[in-house]
């Protein structure tokens, strides 16, 4: 390793200190961490010797040493990353075959103290590891190998971090994400698809400032990358506060930049800091380049958080198994039965009312009290009434569907009398 502290590696290749102080800033900003911390980032960044890494690619397309490589034209990340001792990167490497093989067991017997290990894509477990092999061997057997002799064990991209892509759908491979082959040592994930390379870098700005890794969650996540929603630090948020929503791609609402969700976006579902971090040296994130987010950063992404362009039926808090749609419909069944049982008590109760009515017009008509009125009806109109005024045990009137109704009958009542 180079003996020269990362100030002067960077200096050398055209970094000012202003940029360097400007960069010491930001990653305090990608630690969450005050701005007052920036003065300890960048000394101990300037003094740091450089960290020798040995990156092994498994079961991957290849986009994370793609997000490490064109991370900018020359950001600062990338001139950070350019120093650290890249010992071994088989995409990186001008050897072939058994010297390859040799580059990295060499460069793991020259760090004794430790290296850095950053395995991309999954690890295959199918058909013994058969399905991706390095130099023969069972990627799985080599990473393995890498990471136990490792200060820690960086798994970047969402295929490290739980099979991702390659383990979705029940994957004929059987892909795991690196937790596997790590053991007891350090682990620290990265996920999305890429990872973002500033991210790789405060971790390891982290380390160098700290002398430990960051804090991680329960997933081996530094907190600083993955304890915020994306939705909360959206700028189309106020659309979405506002009910102002794209409901259809390049609609009105679309260009006028307002909240995606409608049309799919993941962002109240996702754990991740791509609107303030951002890709592209921070120009730019897919919301805000007008995509909705697919939740590329959390576990089990391509079928729990899919499909790309429709809404995810929110789960109910403390019941994993029912959502606020199912809340929902079933809210709109019971309100509908309620609303029927109300109908169907109000029709009996006008009914009641008009029936009653009718009686006591009757009896009016006839000269006769209620009761006698009663007397004067057929058997089979008398009939226990629970809601009568009868007394308790005595039969009172029910419904007389022959009745004419005294308001609008005309000519004489079924019993002969007159309606007035
Ligand atoms: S675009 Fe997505 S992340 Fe942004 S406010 Fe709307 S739902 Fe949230
Ligand atoms: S915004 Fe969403 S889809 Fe885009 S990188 Fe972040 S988590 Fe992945």
């Amino acid at each position: 390793m180079d003996d020269q502290g990362l100030y002067a590696a960077l200096v050398q290749r055209g970094m000012t200190r202003r940029s360097f102080l400007k960069f010491s800033t930001a990653m305090a900003a990608a630690l969450a961490l005050p701005v007052s911390y920036a003065p300890r980032i960048a000394e101990a960044v300037a003094t740091a010797k450089r960290l020798p890494v040995i990156w092994v690619r498994a079961q991957t397309c290849g986009g994370n040493t793609e997000s490490f490589l064109r991370a900018a034209d020359p950001s600062i990340s990338t001139m950070l990353l350019e120093t650290l001792s890249i010992e071994y990167h088989e995409s990186l490497l001008a050897s072939a075959g058994a010297g390859t093989e040799l580059t990295r067991t060499e460069a793991m017997a020259r760090y004794p103290e430790g290296y850095v290990a950053v395995i991309e894509g999954a690890i295959p477990e199918g058909a013994s590891g058969a399905y991706c092999l390095v130099g023969g061997r069972p990627v799985r057997d080599v990473a393995r190998e890498v990471c136990d002799g490792a200060l820690a064990t960086i798994a970047v991209g969402s295929c490290a971090f739980d099979g991702g892509i390659a383990a979705a759908n029940n994957a004929l491979t059987d892909a795991k994400g690196v937790r596997g082959v790590v053991g007891d040592g350090t682990l620290i994930t990265l996920p999305g698809c890429p990872m973002n390379v500033v991210n790789l870098t405060s971790v390891i700005v982290h380390y160098l400032t700290f002398h430990e890794w960051p804090p991680l969650d329960q997933r081996n996540r530094p907190l600083s990358v993955y304890g915020n929603l994306i939705h909360n630090e959206c700028e189309r948020r106020p659309h979405f506060e506002f009910g102002e929503f794209a409901l259809s791609w390049g609609d009105e609402g679309a260009q006028r930049g307002w909240c995606l969700y409608k049309l799919g976006c993941k962002g109240p579902e996702s754990m991740g800091n791509c609107p303030t971090a951002r890709y592209g040296a921070g120009v730019s994130w897919n919301v805000r380049a007008g995509h909705g987010c697919v939740g590329c950063v959390m576990p089990d992404f391509w079928d729990q958080m899919g499909p790309a362009y429709k809404r995810l039926p929110a789960p109910v808090p403390f019941l994993p198994n029912v959502t606020t749609d199912m809340v929902g419909a079933a809210m709109v069944v019971g309100v509908g039965a309620a609303a029927g049982v109300h109908a169907l008590g109000m029709g009996v109760r006008f009914k009641r009312r008009a029936r009653n009515e009718r009686r006591e017009a009757l009896a009016a008509a006839e000269g006769v009290a209620v009761a006698e009125a009663v007397d004067a009806l057929p058997p089979d109109e008398v009939t226990a009434d629970a809601a009568g005024t009868a007394p308790e045990g005595a039969p009172v009137v029910t419904p007389v569907a022959d009745v004419p109704d005294p308001a609008t009958a005309e000519g004489d009542s079924p019993t002969g009398a007159e309606v007035r």
